[in-house]
């Protein structure tokens, strides 16, 4: 059965394993959420309520009675493979969308990610924009993209722009651009509403001086937005260390890649000269 729960984990062991060699997710930092099929539960896996009901603090309507499989609090997303069941678990929400109670995982103790909020969020809203067709949030410490929101002045258009110029690959991938939002605390509430309130246009959002968040149909759509970004942001800041962008994707040639695979993109940002 494609939609199997050994498949799920197969797809969430070897995203976290990219995403570890990759060298995105030092120590306990990234965390990944897949809401699940409810196919899956025709597997053979005992799922099983093992936590009380705990208050989220948020009301998630949308979200109501949807389980996920979200890697764990303080984990190695590299662990993961190694001990799936220790380092990753299942939630389900209850019918009211305030509480969650654990299925499955999370063996070692603990429970789901600190960022559970910013996911829960991106979720309720991807779920909606894309039609119950989105499933996927990863959110991981990728260099390059970090380093760019040290070195200069950002905003969605600009960083935006400067990717779609740096990568071609970029405007194909999201022509809808790269929302940014200044920092806030890791795990809050504020960083949570600013994140989906950018996901609403876009299926990726950086974090300034932290890192990213991306959403997608499954772990490899969200992972391809970041490895693409990633790869955008690393021709950036190799070309200023080998002596500034002395050319760059213009305007036309991007417009000739939108014309050419039938994009849409967010014309403002494209028309716009940074
Ligand atoms: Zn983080």
């Amino acid at each position: 059965m494609q939609n199997s729960f050994p498949n799920c984990l197969s797809e969430i062991i070897k995203t976290s394993r990219d995403i570890w060699s990759k060298g995105w997710a030092e120590a306990n930092a990234g965390n990944i959420s897949v809401r699940l099929d409810p196919e899956i539960f025709q597997t053979e896996v005992a799922f099983e309520q093992r936590s009380d009901w705990i208050a989220l603090g948020m009301d998630f309507p949308v979200l109501a009675g949807e389980c996920f499989l979200v890697s764990g609090r303080g984990k190695y997303l590299r662990n993961i493979e190694l001990s799936p069941e220790k380092n990753i678990g299942v939630i389900e929400l209850d019918n009211s969308g305030r509480k969650y109670r654990v299925l499955w995982g999370y063996e070692s103790g603990g429970g789901p990610t600190s960022e559970l909020l910013a996911h829960l969020k991106a979720h309720a809203i991807r779920k909606k924009v894309s039609k119950g067709v989105e499933r996927a949030v990863i959110h991981v410490h990728s260099p390059n993209l970090i380093t760019l929101t040290y070195a200069l002045d950002l905003d969605t258009p600009r960083i935006s722009k400067l990717l779609w110029e740096m990568h071609a690959e970029c405007i194909v991938m999201f022509p809808e651009g790269v929302e940014f939002v200044l920092w806030m605390l890791p795990g809050s509430s504020e960083l949570a509403d600013a994140t989906a309130k950018g996901l609403q246009r876009r299926r990726i959002a950086v974090w300034q001086f932290h890192g990213v968040v991306a959403t997608g149909r499954n772990l490899d759509a969200a992972f391809g937005l970041i490895d693409v970004a990633e790869k955008a942001a690393e021709n950036y800041l190799k070309t200023m260390a080998g002596g500034g962008v002395k050319n760059k994707l213009t305007t036309q040639q991007l417009q000739a890649i939108v014309k050419h695979f039938n994009l849409k993109p967010d014309t403002s940002i494209l028309n716009m000269e940074i």
